[in-house]
């Protein structure tokens, strides 16, 4: 009977403790932030702090962005100055025992370096016209790698590699890993003065010679001479399979040394697919998938949120992957007295945790912090 009881009682409390680990996981809050080689200590100090006393439990910080800083050689590759960022942020993250992901924007390339070196791996629209000769949206950083350039995945692949290398580092998170926005999300039409009622050859890439070369081998077909692309189920299917595979290449990279891959992706399963070819349920490799469910931009009520949640969910279970899926919040799209609302949605919709963008927003809204300080111990009760 003694020999029964024992392992009982260590099966209820070896179940209760790992409900317990289930639920921190689960209650996991994250929060992007941006970094730059010259915040001062005191800087530094006061996000790590503050973060810390609100309850965050992991920071991704972002090491190298749309206007990436420039240390020491500038025709060099490799990028100084984003591990100068992750190793001066790491002493205050491992002060207040804060997870710290290095952010890199990923297939959104601008550094000058890349674009004088190898134009020809960045993505051309079906005009014929490559991303490095216009300025689409109006935005200076708006350049695009090609997916399909085994080469651009292997420089993506040693960016990651140099950073993943970093002690103490928990993992490497992967932004702007898509296309440009065929269509942007529908919010912001009015504000970027487009109409997007369908996809434009000027807003529809990547017709580089690389993907017309291997499209053509694989179908006989040249995508150029595709009148309605984006009706065809094909040549959309190649498109978000080059994008997959070269997501799931290059977290495979960060996984290898021994850290947590992630990658920030578009609110919704089908409304990636649609408005940045990005098949994100099909990445492979990603421990945690968080699609950023900005409501607003896409006109969305704040119910959405869940919805939106759900349907990743559901988008991952589908396609048999067993990434994480945290719902990213817009901190400018939930009020600070209604924070555990939002952070509801997102768990009635099966998210495990939230990720706040940004602590810069939460910086910069008047008694965010504290309300947010509330919000967080409520949330993990
Ligand atoms: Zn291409």
């Amino acid at each position: 009977m003694k020999k029964l009881i024992i392992p009982f009682v260590l099966l209820i409390s070896s179940l209760i403790l790992s409900c317990g680990r289930q639920d921190s996981a689960d209650k996991k809050v994250w929060a992007w932030m941006s970094g730059k080689t010259t915040m001062s200590p005191d800087q530094w100090e006061h996000y790590f702090k503050n973060a810390s006393d609100a309850g965050i439990d992991a920071i991704i910080l972002e090491c190298h962005g749309g206007y990436p800083e420039v240390l020491g050689d500038s025709t060099s590759f490799r990028d100084s100055a984003a591990i100068f960022i992750v190793k001066r942020a790491l002493e205050y993250s491992q002060k207040y025992n804060i997870e710290l992901h290095a952010w890199m924007w990923t297939t959104n390339r601008t550094e000058m370096s890349l674009r004088n070196a190898h134009p020809d791996w960045y993505q051309v629209n079906a005009q014929g016209e490559s991303c490095l000769d216009i300025k689409l949206y109006n935005r200076e950083h708006y350049r695009w790698l090609c997916p399909s350039r085994p080469e651009a995945i292997e420089y993506l692949k040693d960016r990651v590699a140099e950073l993943a290398e970093i002690e103490g580092l928990a993992g490497v998170h992967l932004d702007f890993i898509r296309y440009p926005d065929a269509i942007l999300p529908y919010g912001l039409h009015e504000s970027r003065n487009v109409v997007q009622d369908r996809v434009y050859p000027l807003w529809d890439f990547c017709y580089c010679d690389e993907c017309r070369k291997q499209y053509k081998e694989l179908t006989g077909v040249d995508p150029m001479d595709i009148e309605d692309p984006t009706a065809d189920e094909q040549w959309m299917q190649y498109r978000w399979d080059a994008l997959a595979n070269m997501a799931s290449e290059v977290a495979k990279e960060i996984k290898a040394h021994g850290k947590v891959s992630s990658a920030a992706v578009f609110a919704s399963p089908e409304e990636s697919k649609k408005l940045v070819r990005q098949d994100w349920a099909n990445f492979k490799n990603v421990d945690v998938l968080l699609p950023m469910i900005y409501h607003k931009f896409y006109d969305w009520e704040d119910q959405d949120i869940e919805r939106a949640t759900r349907e990743g969910v559901e988008a991952l279970k589908s396609s048999g992957s067993k990434a994480r899926l945290t719902s990213g919040l817009f901190v400018g799209h939930v009020p600070k007295e209604r924070i555990n609302e939002f952070f509801n949605y997102a768990k009635n919709g099966g998210s495990k945790g939230v990720c706040l963008f940004s602590l810069e927003l939460v910086e910069r809204t008047e008694g965010y912090w504290e309300k947010l300080k509330e919000a967080i111990a409520v949330y993990k009760q």
